[in-house]
């Protein structure tokens, strides 16, 4: 039993069940006992390795995207540089280690970190205590002030809110999670249905109980980034597991650790995530007046951005497991069976911007 289980079934007995949405807001937000509040999840004592985690390697090729989108912008002398949910800060730190190639690039910069845990705030300011930035941390990302911006997110969207509907005879119902018979937390169904016009059309033949996702939060914020972007100029890079085109299916996700867990097992204590829909994301970012360069799977980013090479070089007079531990962080990354396939990236930019390595269609 979780502390938190007990809140939300006092919760549920009093106001009645929860949307997956509220669910998954209280599992990974309580201020008290929410998951970001209370847990490490990143590295290898957490539940899981992010990207950022497995290698300087991703951080720096990020970087080397971003100088790019920075010369393809005209080299602004002013431009915000972005972060959304930095984690511990490592992305970030590696980033710029990259970009001081580029002293004009460091000298427009002004960086901006939106992140919503005390906590992580603290130990992200540490990461980045030696590097040739200081940040100034935002709750959202309205917050940032005006002017181009340069964005990066790595699962950041996987974190946000999701609603869960499921096809009945009377339509798409939406999931819910309330009390069985002995007060245990359950799934069920409400009463609210998925509008008709909110029903893509590949699902319109769904059998009954299939699942279909929405992903509202991550949206509205991918359309705030799409404005942004087209009333100052621009380019976002965000990273996140997902798929490419709109399907059904349950992709709410408990990682505790480092094992799948039933979603509704350890609130709190487990990593709860949901895969995004690129498709939808990019589309939110075009509603905002931005738009999609392309979407690429991560082994396809990581290799058009040079992994290889840059692995070679980092490699280059180190030790036998030294060179291992490159090779390994590689295969970590890039292959297919392992985050190349599942994790995408969705470039974003003003219209008729273009940089490496989007701009080679894969
Ligand atoms: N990008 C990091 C961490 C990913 S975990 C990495 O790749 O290692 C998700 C991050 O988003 C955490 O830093 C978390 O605290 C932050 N976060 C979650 N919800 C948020 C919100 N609504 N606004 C800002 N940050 C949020």
């Amino acid at each position: 039993m979780t502390a938190l289980k007990d809140k939300i079934r006092t919760r549920i007995a009093s106001d009645g069940p929860l949307t997956v949405a509220q669910y998954m807001s209280i599992c990974l937000a309580d201020p008290d006992a929410g998951y970001y509040a209370t847990k490490e999840p990143f590295g290898q004592e957490g539940d899981f390795i992010t990207a950022p985690e497995v290698s300087q390697m991703f951080g720096e090729l990020i970087g080397a995207a971003l100088l790019s989108a920075h010369d393809a912008l005209g080299s602004p002398d002013s431009f915000q540089l972005v972060e959304i949910g930095p984690g511990r800060g490592t992305l970030m730190s590696d980033l710029l280690r990259m970009a001081a190639l580029r002293p004009a690039f460091l000298k427009a910069a002004r960086l901006n970190l939106i992140e919503t845990s005390p906590r992580l705030r603290k130990i992200q300011g540490k990461t980045l205590a030696r590097s040739p930035l200081t940040p100034d941390f935002r709750d959202t990302f309205n917050d940032v002030p005006d002017g181009p911006v340069l964005l990066v997110a790595n699962e950041f969207f996987d974190a946000l809110p999701i609603h869960q509907f499921v096809r009945t005879g009377e339509g798409w119902l939406e999931r819910q999670v309330g009390l069985d018979g002995k007060d245990e937390l359950a799934f069920g169904l409400g009463a609210t249905r998925l509008p008709d016009a909110d029903v893509p059309a590949s699902c319109s033949k769904a059998a009954p109980g299939t699942i279909l996702e929405t992903q509202p939060m991550a949206n509205a914020i991918a359309e705030e980034i799409g404005n942004r972007i087209a009333r100052f100029g621009g380019a976002a890079i965000l990273i996140d597991y997902g798929y490419l085109k709109t399907a059904p299916g349950d992709t709410l996700q408990a990682l505790y650790k480092h094992k799948y867990d039933y979603a509704l097992a350890h609130p709190g204590e487990a990593d709860l995530t949901a895969h995004v829909n690129f498709e939808a994301l990019g589309a939110a970012a075009s509603r905002g007046g931005a738009s999609v360069l392309s979407t690429m799977t991560q082994a396809e980013f990581l290799l058009q951005s040079g992994l290889l090479q840059r692995a070679g070089a980092l490699g280059a007079g180190k030790s036998h497991k030294e060179q291992e531990a490159i090779r390994d962080a590689v295969e970590r990354l890039a292959a297919p069976d392992q985050m190349g396939d599942l994790f995408k990236v969705l470039a974003v930019t003003q219209t008729g911007l273009s940089f490496a390595p989007f701009d080679t269609a894969p």
